[in-house]
C-alpha cells in the first residue's frame, strides 16, 4: 500500500502543506482539548459538566497555534 494514500480519502500528502509550530517551529503534535465548563444553569441535565474541545498542541513547547482554535473561543482565551 502507498504510505501517501494513508491520511485521508482522496488526499495525496504530496498536496498538502506542512504545519508548523508558530513560535518555535516545530512539526510534531499531540492533541490535548480545551475544557470548557457548562454550567448546570444551562446544562439541561442540571449539574456542572466540562465540555471537550479537541486541539493540537506543539510536542516541544506547549504552544496552541492560531490556527487549531476554534472561533468561537479565540476571542475567549487569552493566549499567554
Ligand atoms: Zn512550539
Amino acid at each position: 500500500m502507498n504510505q501517501t494514500q494513508l491520511r485521508g480519502p482522496g488526499v495525496d500528502v504530496k498536496q498538502t502543506s506542512e504545519v508548523k509550530c508558530e513560535k518555535c517551529d516545530n512539526v510534531t503534535f499531540n492533541q490535548g482539548v480545551f475544557l470548557r465548563k457548562v454550567s448546570a444553569l444551562v446544562n439541561p441535565e442540571g449539574r456542572d459538566a466540562y465540555l471537550p474541545i479537541p486541539t493540537f498542541y506543539c510536542t516541544s513547547c506547549g504552544n496552541v497555534n492560531e490556527e487549531f482554535i476554534p472561533t468561537e473561543l479565540k476571542n475567549k482565551i487569552q493566549l499567554v
